[in-house]
């Protein structure tokens, strides 16, 4: 390999040249750290959820992962999943104990299948973490995960290959109940009712439900925003401001109407869900419009 460096063809032939091993072992390294971040962000992410730390700048911890990240929640939760699986299954492995006090605090001799704590397998990455969360529910995590790092394949240096594939097949075959599936739709039993106390009997009118809680926080950004514009009118720059107050409020007033009469309220009476010109093709309507449906019609007491 004399003149590897400078030479053109190493791309073409199957060998790698000094400086190509090295570039390689660097890039490596940087998806390695890559991959074991996953564990710190997912913690980072759940102290910042847990303790509101994000309370000063936003209304919600979904706002504050799009408005800061342009995360979404469902990403994070991921992440934060995977960083419990991977603390439940660490300490449960036995941290930084030795082999010698683990031996010896036991009466029984170890399992064959024991791995000394040296070499106890991690959770590598984020699929083999998410596999062990849908394996088991919280607290029973370890179990599965002891089943595949003593079944799975080893490696050349016989460490086990642990694939979210492997913790699947062990999780299948093993006593461990499975955690319930979460559901991609709302289920039947979770649809609810409308605001008029009514049944919800479709999906697409439970799923315009489900999302009800995003005009709250809509409204409660208002209320925020009013709160600052109040503040910034007794500051020193605020003689304008107050002078407009009327107008503000006026104009404010009319946002949280237009928030509020965009919202879900009752199933469409006039076709009970099903979609018509009336609920323009909704199958439910927000509250004005639901008002102004003459009483006969809407059925209800009130
Ligand atoms: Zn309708």
């Amino acid at each position: 390999m004399s003149g590897a460096i400078t030479s053109t063809n190493t791309a073409e032939s199957g060998s790698l040249s000094t400086s190509d091993r090295a570039d390689l072992h660097e890039d490596e390294q940087v998806i390695a750290e890559g991959l074991k971040t996953f564990v710190e962000v997912g913690r980072a992410l759940r102290d910042i959820r847990d303790r509101r730390l994000y309370r000063e700048a936003h209304e919600t911890f979904e706002d504050y992962l799009t408005e800061r990240w342009g995360m979404h929640h469902s990403r994070a939760k991921q992440l934060i999943v995977a960083a419990d699986v991977e603390e439940e299954v660490n300490s449960a492995a036995g941290g930084a104990g030795e082999t010698a006090t683990m031996v010896a605090k036991s009466a029984l001799p170890p399992p064959k299948t024991a791995i000394p704590t040296k070499t106890k397998p991690t959770v590598q990455n984020e699929r083999v973490a998410r596999a062990v969360a849908a394996a088991a529910p919280k607290g029973q995590r370890a179990d599965v995960w002891g089943k595949a790092v003593a079944t799975a394949p080893k490696d050349a240096q016989g460490k086990p290959k642990i694939t979210a594939a492997h913790v699947q097949k062990v999780a299948a075959t093993s006593t461990v109940a499975p955690a319930p599936a979460p559901a991609t739709h709302p289920t039947r039993i979770e649809w609810g009712k409308d605001q008029v106390g009514r049944p919800i009997q479709h999906e697409h009118v439970a799923r315009a439900f489900l999302e009800r809680p995003r005009f709250a926080r809509l409204l409660a950004r208002v209320s925020q925003l009013n709160k600052f514009f109040e503040e910034l009118a007794k500051s020193a720059a605020g003689g304008y401001a107050a002078g407009n107050m009327q107008d503000w409020r006026g104009r404010v007033a009319s946002v949280r109407e237009a928030v509020r009469f965009a919202a879900p309220y009752a199933i469409c009476p006039h076709c009970s869900g099903d979609k018509c010109y009336e609920c323009r093709n909704q199958g439910w309507m927000p509250e004005d419009v639901y008002k102004r449906v003459p009483a006969d019609m809407r059925g209800d007491a009130k």
